[in-house]
C-alpha cells in the first residue's frame, strides 16, 4: 500500500489492479519499431510492485537492461463495467505519476518468443507513484507537459495530447473486459526518450499541474538486508 497526500488528506492506494497500456504514444511505438496499435494494447502490473516517494527502485538481479518509462497514471474512484466513453470521466477520482519500469532485455526475449510481459513489467519497486493524487475535477488532462530526467539530464518530454487513445476510450475498452475497481490504476503509456537506469541513479519525473517525484535506483546485490 502506498499513501499519497490528495485534497486535504491522504489517499492510500490498494489497486485490485495495475492496467498498463503499450504504444499509446506514436513517437514511443516508432522508437520501439512498432506499428501505433489499431485498438489499445494493455497489459497487467501486480499491485506488489507499487512503491512510493522515499522508496527506491530496485534493479533484479535477473535483467541486465531496466528501463524508464513515464506516463499518467489514472485512479479510479467508482467501479466501472462497460462504460461508454461519454460517461467513463464520471468514474475517475483523480491522477498521478507511474513509472512503468521495464526489464527491456527480458521484454525483448518475451516479445521474441510470443511471451507474456508480466515477468519484465512485474518486478516488486517497478510502479514508483507520486507525488500526489490531484483531484480530476482541478485538472485538465488533455494537454498536460510530461517528461522525465535522469541525474538532471533530461531523458523523455512529451505531451499528453500525444496519445493515441484518450483516456475516455482506455476507460471504455478496458471496462468493456475487465471490471474496474475503486483504487485500479491505468498507465496511459509513455512518450518517447525510453532508457536504461544504472545503480545511483536519481530519477525526477513530472506532469505539468501534478507536479515532480524522485526515486532512486539500487541494484538488487547492493542491498544488504
Ligand atoms: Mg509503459
Amino acid at each position: 500500500m502506498v499513501r499519497l497526500p490528495f485534497r486535504d488528506t491522504y489517499y492510500d492506494l490498494r489497486p485490485t489492479k495495475i492496467i498498463a497500456l503499450a504504444k499509446n504514444y506514436a513517437e514511443h511505438a516508432k522508437e520501439m519499431e512498432s506499428d501505433v496499435p489499431e485498438k489499445p494494447i494493455i497489459f497487467l502490473k501486480p499491485p506488489s510492485a507499487l512503491i512510493g516517494p522515499g522508496e527506491p527502485i530496485i534493479l533484479p538481479r535477473m535483467s541486465k537492461r531496466v528501463d524508464h518509462e513515464v506516463e499518467l497514471a489514472v485512479i479510479i474512484g467508482k467501479r466501472a463495467k462497460r462504460v461508454p466513453a461519454e460517461k467513463a470521466m464520471d468514474h475517475v477520482l483523480g491522477y498521478t505519476i507511474l513509472l512503468d519500469i521495464t526489464a527491456r532485455d527480458l521484454q525483448a526475449e518475451a516479445r521474441e518468443k510470443g511471451l507474456p510481459w508480466s515477468l519484465s513489467k512485474g518486478f516488486d519497486t517497478f510502479a514508483p507513484v507520486g507525488p500526489r493524487v490531484v483531484d480530476r475535477r482541478e485538472l485538465d488532462i488533455s494537454n498536460l507537459e510530461i517528461g522525465l530526467k535522469v541525474n538532471g539530464e533530461l531523458r523523455q518530454l512529451g505531451c499528453t495530447s500525444q496519445m493515441v487513445f484518450t483516456v475516455p476510450e482506455i476507460i471504455e475498452y478496458v471496462s468493456s473486459v475487465m471490471t474496474l475497481e475503486p483504487g485500479d490504476i491505468i498507465a496511459t503509456g509513455t512518450p518517447a526518450g525510453v532508457g536504461p537506469l544504472r545503480h545511483g541513479d536519481k530519477v525526477e519525473a513530472w506532469i505539468e499541474g501534478i507536479g515532480k517525484v524522485e526515486f532512486d535506483v539500487l541494484s538488487e546485490g547492493s542491498i544488504l538486508c
